[in-house]
């Protein structure tokens, strides 16, 4: 008998980070990889962030906490949802977790009994079905075109909807598209769960603000009679250049924070003491670097989606916000090429083009592929011109 358990035989590791460690493994040995798999940005906390954390560390902030967040951090996350999405909680209507991860684990972990179903729209975030599995609910992938844009339409949505269904994710901005949900797409969708009066929802908004050409960011909590069933998640990883520093957090109903509070009683128990100091000072300090950086993202993401598009065989859409592109390939595979899937397309494009990037299979939808370009402008250069020499070549 194998001593792991059965639950996480239904598991597998994140695609995502085992790309970026055999970049790693390759770049160790010699090779000059190129490495578009990791979805993190390539820019450094802002200092006035680390400040706050060294003072911290300086001023004894190096204790246990309140588990769930300190007092402090919920303030500031209860007036960053004033501010910026109208919304507005009490302080016990917030959690604070080891990033946006665990906070969207322990939700899962606190919700779902054996054989609800949860929606996830294809192509997701790869850590969603996993971590329903894990939790012993039952992934209920709905597969969205690309011409939607990638997104889930109403009419999908309704279809999807059954006696089972516990929630519904929403991920807007996207990883892996960047698509973006418009008020309206939003509102659509809302239409259908506000009838549906048992889903509850899953906002998870954590590209909230890396975003393009005048993008209205709206989350679905904003929906006021669907503001009791919604779950919004966010954290300080993307829009703060805070990857590591694991600080999450999320809003909601009263019964499933105190119930997220409790697993993380029993599991990590806080989240870092300094990180959250940092985080308070991320909320709470300047935010004009945010659109700075955004800019910045936005004049590789052109040059990212141009030079694409310029490469016979690849079409991509132009993403609303995030740091990905998602390109399609499936005019480069069939008999002339001798690829038969985009997994194949990718390891063939590591292996000849020591260029790194995750297989759109790895995100519940064939025949594409991710590209992160939130990586330095000459890097960028360097990868288009090797990936559509390798394209370019294949025939
Ligand atoms: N949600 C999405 C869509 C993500 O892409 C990520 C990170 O890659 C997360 C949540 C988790 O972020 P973190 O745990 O770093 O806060």
């Amino acid at each position: 008998m194998s001593i792991i358990s059965d639950s996480l035989k239904r598991i597998k590791p994140s695609p995502t980070i085992a790309v970026t460690q055999k970049a790693r493994e390759l770049r160790a040995a010699g090779k000059d990889v190129i490495g578009l798999g990791a979805g993190e940005p390539d820019f450094d906390t802002p200092d006035n962030i680390k400040d706050a954390a060294i003072k911290a560390i300086q001023s004894g902030d190096t204790k246990y906490t309140a588990v769930d967040g300190t007092p402090e951090l919920k303030k500031a996350i209860v007036e960053k949802f004033k501010r910026e999405n109208n919304l507005y909680y009490s302080t016990d209507q917030i959690t604070v977790g080891t990033g946006g991860k665990q906070v969207l684990y322990n939700a899962f972990m606190a919700t779902l009994n054996k054989g609800d179903e949860v929606i996830i729209p294809a192509p997701f975030w790869v850590s969603y079905p996993d971590m329903v599995l894990l939790a012993g609910g039952k992934p209920k992938i709905i597969k969205c075109d690309e011409k939607d844009g990638f997104k889930l339409t109403a009419k999908k949505l309704e279809k999807a909807i059954s006696k089972k269904t516990k929630w519904l994710i929403l991920n807007s901005p996207s990883n892996p598209t960047g698509a973006g949900y418009s008020k309206d797409e939003i509102e659509d969708l809302a239409k259908v769960l506000i009838k549906n009066k048992k889903v509850h929802i899953l906002s998870d908004d954590i590209y909230e603000h890396i975003k393009y050409d005048n993008f209205n960011f709206f989350t679905i909590a904003q929906v006021s009679k669907l503001k009791d069933r919604t779950l919004t998640m966010n954290g300080v990883s993307k829009s703060y250049a805070m990857t590591g520093w694991r600080i999450g957090y999320a809003a909601g109903p009263k019964d499933i924070i105190k119930a997220i509070g409790k697993i993380q009683s029993q599991s990590t128990s806080n989240p870092s003491s300094v990180s959250q100091a940092a985080a308070v000072e991320a909320l709470n300090g300047a935010q004009d670097f945010i659109e700075e950086r955004s800019n910045a993202f936005k004049e590789r993401r052109d040059f990212v989606v141009k030079s694409l598009n310029n490469i016979k065989g690849i079409s991509c859409l132009k993403p609303n916000g995030a740091f990905y592109a998602f390109p399609s390939c499936k005019k480069l595979l069939g008999k002339k090429t001798k690829l038969k899937t985009d997994s194949e397309f990718v390891e063939k494009l590591l292996e000849k083009a020591n260029v790194a990037v995750v297989q759109g299979s790895a995100f519940g939808l064939d025949g594409y592929f991710r590209i992160s370009y939130a990586t330095s402008m000459e890097k960028l250069k360097v990868a288009m011109e090797r990936i559509k020499s390798f394209c370019e070549n294949l025939n």
